[in-house]
This record gives structure tokens, sequence and C-alpha cells, in this order.
């Protein structure tokens, strides 16, 4: 699933390759993936002028004209596809928007589980998904205090909470995985129960592994490319999501992999003990 460095860095492609680009034609194929009635989508943004693509967390929100945003969540693993010619788009391209330069706009996704909406740009931070998101890495909203206090009130495993979106977004699978290596912090730690030092690590590690990642262009595990087709590299880095059998790179113990909270869960047995 795409997180917040992949989701930036589709963002960033989106905006390199088609602002300032206007609508003049929307075909939806499936139906499902677009949240409004689909007569009104099409009334709504055909004729507009894409002003920018904007992020919030995992979602991407692009703003057209003055008032208008069109949220997507890529969920599992959609894509955008910018093509010159429609014969170009395989089945999987459910929503394709005609560009006033003749280019297309594609919306790629496999397992169909994305979805797209458009909403008065002053709603889009309160719509439904958006509105209990926690703060984000590299923004003046998330500081040390909003993170002690967020994990204070949470007994679950940390694991969970962090995959949770409540405490601090825009973390998935991956990155949580990542950050609990960094900060040494066992994944199935009651939220609640970290020492200030650990706290204080993991406040750290969350903002410097999103920063890493998104300067690598995100990660490439399974199917993940960026607007302009390119893999992300981060996937070079990792050092515990998906090294299970490897020696940690701290510590030369073997990374194991355990499930938390349902979810795939990779850590150093000897780094991350439970407290
Ligand atoms: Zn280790």
């Amino acid at each position: 699933m795409p997180e917040l460095p992949e989701v930036e860095t589709v963002r960033r492609e989106l905006n390199q390759m088609i602002k300032g680009q206007t609508i003049t034609a929307i075909d939806v194929r499936y139906p499902k993936i677009v949240v409004n009635p689909i007569a009104q989508f099409k009334q709504l943004l055909i004729g507009q002028e894409l002003v920018d693509v904007g992020r919030r967390a995992k979602y991407l929100l692009f703003h057209f004209g003055d008032d208008l945003t069109m949220i997507s969540h890529l969920r599992m693993e959609g894509k955008y596809q910018v093509r010159d010619n429609l014969q170009d788009f395989d089945k999987h391209v459910h929503v394709i928007f005609t560009l006033s330069d003749g280019r297309y706009l594609g919306y790629r996704d496999v397992r169909k589980f994305g979805r797209m909406e458009v909403v008065p740009r002053t709603a889009e931070l309160t719509t439904k998904g958006i509105a209990k998101l926690g703060p984000e890495p590299l923004t003046p909203a998330y500081t040390y205090e909003t993170l002690a206090d967020g994990l204070q009130r949470k007994k679950k495993n940390i694991k969970t909470v962090l995959l949770d979106q409540q405490v601090v977004s825009g973390l998935g699978n991956i990155y949580v995985d990542e950050v609990l290596w960094q900060a040494q912090i066992n994944p199935e730690e009651p939220a609640n129960n970290l020492t200030t030092a650990q706290l204080t690590a993991l406040y750290s590690a969350i903002n410097d592994t999103i920063q890493a990642a998104i300067a690598a262009g995100g990660t490439t595990i399974r199917s993940y490319v960026d607007a302009a087709g390119n893999q992300g590299q981060f996937q070079l880095q990792l050092r515990a999501y998906k090294q299970d059998g490897k020696p940690c790179q701290r510590c030369g113990t073997t990374i194991e992999k355990i499930k938390v909270g349902g979810r795939g869960t990779h850590f150093c047995p000897h780094c991350q003990k439970l407290n």
C-alpha cells in the first residue's frame, strides 16, 4: 500500500506533468471508484483547470479552479499514469481524464479498492477519513508533545497504534516496522508504556525515516511506481521490513517476522526487547 512517501512522490510527479491542464472529458469505466454520482462528477470537473495537487497523509488532493477538490485515495495499489494515447492504457485503468493539451491522465487500480470524490475545497479536510487523521511527520503540527500525549492515551500495542493514523498519520506497515527498529521499540509494547528515551527516539525516527523515504522516491515492494513510471529506491535502505532471515544491521541478530494485530511485522528480537 502506498504510504506517505509514495503518495508524496506521486504528488510531486503529477504537479510536474499535468499542473495547469484543464479537464476536457472524463471516461469512468468502473463507477465504484468514484464516490459522487458519475454525472455530477463529470459536470463538476469538466472545464476545470488543475491548479495544483496537494496531499494530506496518504490522500491526494487535486485542487481545481478556486473551490473544488478531488480527493483521491490509492488504497492498496492505485496509481496514476499520464499517456499520449488512449491505447496505452490497459484494462485495469478505470478512470481516464482527457487533458487540454491532448494527453490523458489514467487511474489504474488492479484491485479496485481506490476511491475518488469531488468536494468543495472548504470541506476537504473535514471529509470522512481525513477528518480523524493525526498530525503528519515533517509538519509543525507533529511535535514531541503531540506524539507523547497521544501515545499515553493508548493501551494497544505500539504497532497497531501507529498504523491507526490518529496519533500520527501517513505511516503504514513498511514505515512502522522501520521506525520501531530505528527507535529500538518492540512492536508489541503497549503504546502507553514507552519510556521517555523511547518516545524521544521514536519521534525523531518517524521524521527521519519519512524524510529519507521521500528523498528516495518511496519504496517499491511489489508494484509501486510513481506517476512518471519510476520505481522508488527506499527498499534498498530498509532495515526491518521484509528483512526477516537477514542479520540486523545494528547487532547481527537474525530479523524475525511475527504477526501483530494481524499484520506481518518484522523486528530484531535483540535490539527491540519488551520493556
Ligand atoms: Zn538488532
